[in-house]
């Protein structure tokens, strides 16, 4: 049994009931930040431990349906979600590679003008265009990023940019980390394929290489602190079938990360006393809807690429970007009546689907003790409001039958001409189904511990040791899917806490 530190990967069923931990870095969550941190810290000759609530996972335990999928792999088994002027449910992963072990594979670069941004108004100084343009070209590789075959793609995506190109839309296919993509659609299952480079597959399995020991199974649930630092981190191994408590940890470290994502990550450091500032504020989250179309002939959504095509309206506010909802996935978001919906369940094989992704600018979000809240702008709902009538205009111009938003009584769209009478500037809030795959912003980084929970070297303000390498930290949205700007942190606040070490 195991009751100390040792390189590689390990799970409940090799921990001894007590296990005590040293290291030069201790990481919480093992997602894009914390895998990233861990390499970058690896590489440098650190002893890296990386502590995981979630357990790993081969490609061949993953399981298509839904259900298995929010019960393994899912925050809160797929129930998180904030709620505000609307509810939005708020999906993220939980394993070992966190929210990539779900995610569709899509890479962004950073947008360059928010870089600007992020570098002018909150002086994020790291974040040079040399050095990341040293990070997207060692993330590329490592993800083995590109573009998939057309004959993976099949008529969900080639439907998209059909459209797009009869109303001269930008777009384009998506880049991706699945180099060797098959187009079975259930990426947000697990990827059984072994395709998908998640982050558990790439940026962790170096770690591992390099000697780090990551920690399954183990929830990290307090801490310990003395003078301005914390000494130790502590917390509960779990029994990966059902989540019961079996043991307990203790790791020792000079330095600390928490890279538990843009939720989990305010939240614990709120509820420890660790954090000041605007702790848990700022939330931003790309909040999203889907848009379904139904064709005379069949589609069948569930062949081909997840995401494989985007119409480019980012000076907009938005993105359009194919989606894959396997059939219980999307019942629950046509936005209609029951005897409407079934219709619309008799022909899924017939329907084509794709999210509007907003840049949210106005919006108003907080993580807290008393939960996630999200209030929609009115900037932020004409620009949503603006991406779901640009995609209904999509599928028409690809000879659509008939469109369904995800907006509570608008019902189907039959024509083009009724898009802007049936989907009016005056939609309130509490009518959008909304989700939203990409939290991020609540331990902002800056230069003014008034505005800002971390320092440009990802340090907590107030504490010389621990860091943060997650979403949180990214001062504003980006308005692109963001796992590559995820790594990107957690591969700059790495190199930063070891030139300190
Ligand atoms: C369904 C879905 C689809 C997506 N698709 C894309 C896409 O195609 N492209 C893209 O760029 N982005 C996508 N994203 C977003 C992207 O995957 C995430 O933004 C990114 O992976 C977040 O990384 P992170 O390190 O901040 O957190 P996460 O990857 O979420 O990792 C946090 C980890 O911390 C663990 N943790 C939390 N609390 C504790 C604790 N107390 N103790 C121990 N461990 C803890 C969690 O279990 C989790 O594994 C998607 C996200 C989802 C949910
Ligand atoms: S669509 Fe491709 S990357 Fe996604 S699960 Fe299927 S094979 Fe894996």
């Amino acid at each position: 049994m195991l009751a100390s530190f040792a390189p590689g990967r390990h799970g409940a069923a090799d921990y001894a009931p007590e296990l005590d931990l040293e290291a030069d870095v201790a990481i919480v969550g093992a997602g894009a930040g914390g895998s990233a941190a861990a390499a970058a810290l690896t590489e440098r000759g650190l002893r890296v431990v990386v502590l995981e609530e979630g357990s790993h996972w081969e490609p061949q335990q993953f399981n298509p349906s839904s259900l298995w999928a929010f019960r393994h792999l899912y925050q809160g088994r797929g129930t998180r979600a904030a709620h505000g002027n609307t509810v939005t449910v708020l999906p993220g992963g939980r394993g070992v590679g966190g929210s990539t072990l779900i995610n569709s594979a899509i890479c962004f670069r950073t947008p360059t003008p928010v870089l600007e941004r992020w570098r002018g108004e909150s002086g994020c100084h790291r974040f040079s265009d040399a050095w990341m343009e040293a990070c997207f070209t060692r993330i590329w590789a490592t993800l083995g990023v590109g573009i998939n075959a057309p004959e993976f793609q099949r008529d969900n995506n080639r439907l998209l940019k059909l459209g797009a190109e009869r109303l001269g839309l930008k777009g384009d296919w998506l880049a991706r980390a699945a180099p060797n993509c098959v187009g079975c659609g259930s990426c947000q299952q697990g990827c059984e394929v072994g395709a998908k480079r998640s982050a558990d597959r790439t940026f962790l399995a170096e770690a591992v290489t390099g000697g780090a020991g990551v920690y399954g199974d183990c929830r990290v649930s307090g801490v310990e602190t003395s003078g301005g630092k914390v000494t130790a981190m502590v917390g509960r191994t779990l029994n990966p079938t059902d989540d019961t408590e079996v043991g307990n940890f203790r790791v020792r470290a000079r330095h600390f990360v928490m890279s538990a994502g843009a939720i989990a990550t305010p939240r614990f450091l709120i509820d420890h006393g660790l954090g000041a500032g605007p702790v848990g504020e700022h939330l931003r989250i790309h909040p999203t809807t889907g848009i379904v179309a139904r064709f005379a002939e069949d589609v069948k959504p569930w062949r081909g690429v997840t995401q494989g095509y985007y119409v480019d309206q980012w000076e907009k506010g938005f993105l359009l970007q194919v989606y894959t909802a396997p059939p219980e996935q999307a019942w629950v978001q046509l936005a209609l009546p029951p005897p409407e919906a079934l219709g619309w369940m008799a022909s899924l094989r017939r329907s084509a689907m794709a999210g509007v992704v907003v840049h949210d600018e106005d919006s108003v979000g907080r993580v807290g003790r008393a939960g996630i809240e999200y209030w929609l702008g009115d900037k932020d709902r004409a620009v949503f409001l603006e991406g779901v009538r640009t995609a209904a205009r999509v599928y028409f111009a690809a000879g659509a039958e008939a469109v369904v938003a995800g907006i509570h009584g608008v019902g189907t769209i039959h024509r083009e001409e009724d898009i802007e009478r049936q989907i009016p500037a005056s939609v309130p809030p509490w009518q959008i189904a909304m989700y939203a795959a990409h939290p991020m912003g609540t331990c902002r980084m800056g230069t003014d511990p008034e505005t800002s929970v971390v320092d440009p070297d990802g340090r907590v303000w107030g504490w010389d040791n621990l860091h943060v390498a997650d979403t949180s930290v990214f001062p504003t949205s980006l308005g692109v899917n963001p796992q590559v700007t995820t790594y990107a942190v957690g591969l700059t606040v790495g190199a930063a806490i070891a030139e300190q070490a």
